[in-house]
């Protein structure tokens, strides 16, 4: 298990220092989006549990003020050697040799990145949030699908991509990241962000 699960901002896919608001959102749409309804199969549906519930038990903490309090006292505490700020990292594929790397999490911007195994610079936008379900565009025989995405700097941009898993069954406000095809502004993969979960998949 990811030592980070036991967290509950890393649970929850926030900064320590986000703001109550925030904090409520990413609860919301977490529980939203991994209600164990939506998954019928049954390792599936077991890990819509076991997320949900996590949730749950880090938005009783962080959603109330006084023990959030008392909850940041003892987390510096107990890790007095560790840097006071946790950046949620977030596992995303390089678009040419597939490894998975662990990237900061930089609230949806656009950045460029290195893959540590080839080498390959590729851009990324991580951990943005969507604003609304991707939906269809374009003339019929070059359909496209079209994804308002927010950045924490409150910036919002239309990103198109060419394929959309039905299995990606992205729902409003979820966190994504989109790896770009190298020397290119073509998404390649679409990653879909969940606490101690990071499920990708090709869109081009
Ligand atoms: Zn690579």
């Amino acid at each position: 298990m990811d030592p980070d699960a036991e967290d509950h901002y890393a649970a929850l896919g926030v900064r320590d220092d986000a703001p109550a608001e925030q904090i409520e959102d990413a609860w919301k749409f977490g529980v939203l989006a991994f209600h164990p309804d939506r998954f019928r199969a049954g390792e599936q549906r077991e890990r819509a549990e076991r997320i949900t519930k996590r949730l749950n038990s880090a938005w009783q903490t962080l959603g109330d003020p006084v023990a959030r309090a008392r909850y940041d006292r003892t987390r510096r505490n107990g890790k007095s050697d560790a840097p006071p700020k946790v950046v949620a990292t977030r596992s995303i594929p390089c678009p040419t040799c597939s490894t998975v790397g662990r990237i900061p999490d930089n609230g949806g911007r656009q950045t460029e990145v290195r893959c540590s195994a080839c080498g390959e610079r590729f851009a990324v936008i991580i951990g943005a949030h969507l604003l609304d379900r991707p939906r269809l565009s374009g003339p019929m025989w070059r359909l496209r699908f079209t994804a308002p995405l927010r950045s924490d700097d409150g910036r919002i941009r239309e990103q198109v991509f060419r394929k959309m898993p039905q299995e990606l069954s992205l729902a409003t406000g979820e966190t994504v990241s989109v790896v770009f095809a190298p020397k290119g502004t073509r998404p390649r993969y679409l990653i879909r962000h969940a606490p101690g979960l990071d499920m990708g998949w090709r869109v081009d």
